[in-house]
């Protein structure tokens, strides 16, 4: 069955036709028959390169035969237990190792339960009840993170869904991006504030990059406010080096949250932090949190074999680098817009520079953009539909591949 009776089927089902709003594409989506290496089939038999790679996780690319052989041998020994596995010590122990500010680490099963308890320890830890959180920042799908953009410092948030309870959302508070005043003098006049949640990158809109210094100042100004900061490397983990943000920037956060590469591209988050911290969560504190699919063996299984596959073949970061640099290189050729690049995390705006903030980011031109992505897929390049999502690269991109991508960029630019 085509892509086009899929979706009239599945629009009859599911709301808008999809599990997760993003993949929404119009007219309808394609739907995928199978994935391997750097490539997708769909069921319309086109061939696309994928440049979105599950948004993130698969930075060995789809299949991988390491990760799948480690998938297959923990299937034939069950796939959920409901009792602790030596599995998740040795993703912790993985973890943990990779990260300085990382003592212990709780697995849940997505990136938004993670920063959904993270926020909750924090608040447990600290005794206050509001946070603040980066304008444009995502940190998934629950309450008290889906806030509306241009809600803020001075304006208590204002929810981004229907069914967001009001007064949940005004103890969220927002700054700008590369703004550390912002940030000074928010918590200047606010002493109920228990943590700062920030992507170190800007993943969900971006990539935007910190300022040289930004990240080092907010560590300093949460530490002189007594306030956490959660660093939430959901993308970052894994994707700009073997200890994230967190070692590549050198800024060493009070809890940090997981997901996508560190479960191989099975569902699975976690978060974790200072030993003082993170012995509040139950059942050695009074932090709750649960789940029936938290830890689960073959996440934990598939996880682990790509971290180890990362560490044994940590120059799979600097091809990445240098496979993205030339892609990077053709684009900026073509003097539309703006390319913004970290090793293996790309994309192209549509904007006179590199935006620095979310409100730079939205000034860009998204039906040249829309026009652009389609272009890209007519030329067999699958990128992420939508002007603010990032776009990645896998180890499994061939050189060939980078070659098709440059020569798509050229021509979709200048088009
Ligand atoms: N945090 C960040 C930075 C993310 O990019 C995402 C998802 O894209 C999440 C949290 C939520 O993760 P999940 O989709 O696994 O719930």
């Amino acid at each position: 069955m085509k892509s086009s009776d899929l979706f009239a089927r599945a629009k009859t089902l599911m709301p808008g036709g999809v599990s997760s709003p993003v993949r929404a594409i119009k007219p309808y989506p394609f739907y995928v028959e199978r994935a391997a290496g750097s490539h997708l089939t769909t069921v319309d038999g086109a061939d696309l390169i994928d440049c979105c790679l599950g948004y993130g996780p698969l930075i060995l690319g789809h299949a991988h035969p390491v990760v799948r052989e480690a998938i297959e041998r923990q299937l034939e020994k069950g796939w959920l237990y409901g009792t602790p596995s030596p599995l998740e010590i040795d993703l912790a122990e993985i973890i943990t190792g990779d990260h300085p500010g990382i003592d212990m680490v709780r697995f849940v099963s997505s990136g938004s339960e993670a920063t959904m308890a993270a926020i909750r320890l924090a608040r447990g830890y600290t005794g206050k009840q509001d946070i603040i959180k980066v304008e444009g920042g995502f940190h998934g799908a629950h309450d008290a993170v889906l806030v509306k953009a241009g809600s803020g410092a001075t304006t208590l948030g204002v929810p981004d869904s229907a069914g967001v309870v009001a007064d949940l959302v005004a103890h969220t508070r927002q700054v700008p991006y590369n703004d550390p005043e912002a940030l000074e003098k928010l918590l200047s006049g606010n002493d109920d504030v228990a943590a700062f949640i920030l992507e170190p990158i800007m993943g969900n809109v971006g990539p935007v990059l910190p300022d040289d210094g930004y990240l080092a100042d907010v560590r300093e100004i949460t530490a002189a406010h007594d306030v956490l900061l959660i660093l939430d490397e959901v993308i970052t983990g894994y994707r700009v080096g073997i200890g994230g943000a967190e070692v590549l920037y050198g800024v060493k956060p009070d809890i940090a949250t997981f997901g996508k590469i560190i479960g191989g591209g099975l569902p699975i988050g976690a978060f974790g932090g200072r030993r003082d911290i993170m012995e509040l969560v139950a059942p050695s504190g009074p932090v709750y949190q649960a789940g029936t699919f938290s830890g689960n063996p073959a996440s934990l299984a598939a996880g682990s074999a790509a971290l180890r596959y990362l560490h044994d073949h940590p120059e799979i970061y600097r091809r990445l680098d240098d496979a993205t640099r030339a892609i990077e290189e053709v684009a900026v050729d073509a003097h539309q817009g703006s390319f913004v690049r970290i090793g293996s995390v790309f994309k192209h705006f549509f904007r006179g520079s590199a935006p620095r903030n979310y409100r730079e980011v939205k000034e860009c031109d998204t039906e040249a953009f829309s026009r652009f992505w389609k272009a890209m897929l007519d030329a067999g390049i699958f990128l992420p539909p939508a002007q603010f999502e990032t776009n990645f690269l896998s180890a499994a991109h061939t050189q060939v591949d980078i070659e098709q991508i440059a020569d798509a960029y050229r021509s979709c630019l200048f088009a």
